[in-house]
């Protein structure tokens, strides 16, 4: 039995939970509340929304129920809020609708480098972290120009970066990137939104490591050194895409899973999605 690590430390030293609950799709918000609190019961310690996915208020009315330190709660900023003022008041409205004091983690949704509004967006980002209003600051779906425009024009490195992550999107060199500039990389759709589970390589890996195959796709993430967000609304599979610790994977497994890559997306192309 091996333990992964519970969390790791973000570059401004504050401690994220390496496996949340991704609540996309998860609605109408009285499902997502019910749901949130299934996953903090199973044991979750983070939960992942956006002001996107239109359930922020069912996140918090979750939260609230429970410890507020025992909750890592990321938002993310949507695609038609970049520019100084409108992020401001985006946050505004997620703060409205969660109903919370400080947010844990809010992330830059996407670049939507046509409207080059990213670096005065995350300018204002910076203004929400200075003011104490979010513990840390992160992007989503930014590739290494877009961070070397961060690097270049502000003072704050993001803390993490959320993208599609998974054996059949591997995406190596924008990891080895992340690592070498300090942050910390997140999977979304971990599972290939499913589509993993139907693998015969990972059925195989599955059956030989007495696991399930999610269970087989998130700790080959976690061995990786990548935090993970499954999404479900089967409280038992909640629970189990949690319960990773006896899930050992040996160096063949891993070979057998690195060579699934295919450079296939479930999602659309950061460097021309703009979700209007
Ligand atoms: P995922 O890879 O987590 O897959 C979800 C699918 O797998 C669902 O159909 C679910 O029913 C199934 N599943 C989950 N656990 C299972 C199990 N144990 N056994 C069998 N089936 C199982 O996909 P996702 O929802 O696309 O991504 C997860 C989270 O990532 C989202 O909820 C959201 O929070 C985040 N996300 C972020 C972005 C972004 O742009 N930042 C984009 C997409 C998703």
């Amino acid at each position: 039995m091996s333990a992964h690590p519970r969390t790791v430390r973000l570059g401004n030293g504050v401690e994220m939970p390496m496996v949340g609950y991704g609540v996309w799709q998860v609605l109408p918000e009285s499902r997502t509340t019910a749901r949130v609190l299934d996953a903090i019961t199973a044991g979750y310690r983070l939960v992942d929304t956006a002001a996107a996915y239109g359930n922020e208020r069912g996140v918090g009315d979750a939260v609230r129920e429970v410890a507020r330190e025992d909750v890592f709660v990321t938002s993310k900023l949507w695609n038609t809020q970049h520019g100084r003022d409108s992020t401001l008041r985006a946050f505004d409205a997620t703060m409205a609708a969660l109903r919370l004091e400080v947010l844990d983690l809010y992330l830059v949704h996407w670049p939507v480098p046509g409207r080059d509004l990213y670096v005065e967006t995350w300018r204002a980002f910076e203004e929400l972290l200075a003011d104490g209003r979010v513990r840390a600051i992160g992007v989503s779906n930014f590739h290494a120009e877009h961070l070397d425009r961060l690097a270049a024009e502000t003072a704050t490195v993001p803390m993490v970066n959320q993208v599609e992550l998974h054996p059949y999107l591997q995406q190596a060199g924008l990891l080895a990137d992340l690592d070498r500039r300090g942050i910390v990389a997140q999977a979304w759709s971990p599972l290939g939104q499913g589509a993993l589970l139907a693998d015969p390589v990972v059925a195989d890996v599955a059956r030989q490591v007495g696991a399930s195959p999610a269970q087989v796709v998130l700790r080959w993430n976690l061995d990786r050194g990548v935090a993970v967000l499954p999404r479900s609304s089967n409280p038992t599979r909640i629970a189990e895409n949690l319960d990773l610790d006896g899930v050992e994977l040996a160096a063949h497994h891993v070979a057998a899973l690195d060579a699934l890559e295919r450079d296939e997306r479930t999602g659309p192309h950061p460097d021309t999605f703009t979700g209007e």
